[in-house]
């Protein structure tokens, strides 16, 4: 297999519409198979970091995308009422890691969509299984074959049928116990700004706000909470967290209230039990959610699916032939070490190249948290302050912020700046104890 190929993009969210232009733009035959009767991408506001827009642009995706860059001048982590335990400068930010961009998901998913001519999509087709053979792919939906194909992207989401399929040993998903709620809402004039592009956060309940600008009129916000016994609808949820956040500031519960309990969106949370052994399966590459599946605190689904898609750049054979040979004695390594067989020959271009640091993000995810036993130094101090001084980035906390425990260097950063090397700082989550 080599040069130009006949290329299957299975789903046709986010991930799989970037991958499809990509590999369209490369000149592959390109079919993009969504079991949905239409193409739209539902939900609210959606944060593409630096590093999304950067894989955007590889493929001349990102110019719209663009359009939509976070203009804030400060942005951070406070606590619960409001006020400030880590105050970011987001011009300065901007300057060393790039700008993300926040916009309304229909929006992207239509930017990234529309270079894709209508008649590669064929929707209300849903996969059911694919089977591989030593010239090729059989894609089988409900009524039995649909397409041949040389090469199958599988962009089918956290829930992939398809996942399960190609790796039948992999647990799967883990709930991660906790439940968000999302709603996107006017922004009316006169409103505080000081809230924009911030997270709060409740030492108490281990409970997060975030509000977000979308454009100049609309306000994105999300919260992140431990789930409490069996799932609530969204009523439910919206009430309970409006009890949850009562003492919060008042600008959290106004802006929640405000929502229209139809118009609220609520996720129970879930990531991969643990990583895959590869991306990829012969002939077979998977993609976004369907390979990395994260919880959102991390603000990097969307942007690491776009990082996997095809690259523009020289033909897919000659990239992954030099890529090979480069890699070879790396790879050789990893794969014995793995015990499982590399995704060397016949995969596409899409997958061969996918960053080893998903595998490693997902690792560290998994891993069993050690709680801080009681005289431990780091339950002394009630979170461990920081010896390095705070740099410029996006701060994200990972995992969520567990009611009573302190904070730790681990679980507060960047992505942007830990790419680059730069130790995070630690914000003291007590500073304000009453
Ligand atoms: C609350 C919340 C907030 C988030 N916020 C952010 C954020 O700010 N920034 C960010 O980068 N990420 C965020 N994410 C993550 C981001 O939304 C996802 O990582 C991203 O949408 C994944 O895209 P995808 O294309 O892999 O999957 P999906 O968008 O799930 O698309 C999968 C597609 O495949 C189709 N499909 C499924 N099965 C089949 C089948 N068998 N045959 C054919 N079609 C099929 C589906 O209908 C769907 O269209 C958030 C997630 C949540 C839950």
């Amino acid at each position: 297999m080599g040069g130009l190929m006949r290329v299957v993009v299975v789903g046709a969210g986010l991930g799989g519409v970037a991958a499809a232009v990509g590999l369209h733009r490369l000149g592959h035959e390109v079919t993009v198979l969504e079991r949905g009767a239409e193409l739209r991408e539902a939900g609210t506001g959606i944060v593409v970091m630096p590093n999304g827009l950067r894989a955007l642009d590889a493929v001349g995706l990102a110019g719209e995308v663009r359009g939509h860059v976070m203009h804030a001048t400060t942005g951070g982590l406070r606590d619960w009422r409001g006020r400030p335990l880590l105050i970011t400068d987001l011009a300065r930010a901007q300057q060393e890691v790039g700008t993300p961009a926040i916009l309304d998901r229909a929006e992207l998913h239509r930017a990234l969509r529309a270079p894709l001519p209508a008649d590669l999509v064929r929707t209300g087709t849903p996969v059911e299984r694919l089977e591989p053979d030593a010239t090729g792919v059989s894609v089988i939906g409900d009524g039995g074959p649909v397409v041949r194909a040389d090469a199958v992207i599988v962009a089918d989401g956290i829930g992939s049928k398809l996942r399960a399929q190609l790796f039948p040993g992999h647990p799967g998903l883990r709930r991660t116990g906790r439940l968000d709620l999302r709603g996107m809402l006017p922004r009316s004039a006169g409103l505080a700004t000081d809230l924009l592009a911030t997270q709060l956060v409740d030492r108490r309940s281990g409970a997060m706000f975030g509000l977000f600008p979308v454009g100049e009129d609309r306000l994105y916000w999300f919260t992140d909470s431990v789930l409490d016994g069996t799932p609530p609808d969204a009523t439910e949820a919206r009430r309970r967290m409006l009890a949850l956040m009562a003492d919060w500031h008042p600008l959290v519960t106004a802006l929640i209230e405000a929502t229209p309990p139809g118009d609220v969106y609520v996720d129970l949370i879930a990531c991969l039990a643990g990583p895959l052994p590869s991306f990829a399966a012969g002939r077979i590459a998977l993609l976004g959610d369907a390979a990395h599946a994260m919880p959102p605190d991390l603000g990097q689904g969307a942007s690491q699916a776009f990082e996997g898609r095809g690259r523009a750049g020289p033909p897919p054979d000659r990239r992954r032939a030099g890529r090979r040979r480069r890699a070879a004695p790396a790879l050789r390594r990893r794969a014995q070490a793995q015990r499982q067989p590399h995704h060397a020959g016949g995969v596409p271009a899409v997958a061969a190249d996918l960053p080893d640091r998903h595998r490693r993000l997902a690792a560290r995810r998994a891993a069993p948290r050690r709680p801080v036993p009681p005289g431990h130094p780091a339950a002394r101090r009630p979170l461990a302050r920081l010896a390095t001084p705070f740099r410029p980035g996006f701060v994200t906390l990972y995992g969520g912020i567990r009611p009573g425990q302190p904070l730790t260097e681990a679980g507060v950063g960047s992505c942007a700046v830990r790419r680059r090397g730069v130790r995070p700082a630690a914000i003291d989550m007590n500073a304000h104890a009453p």
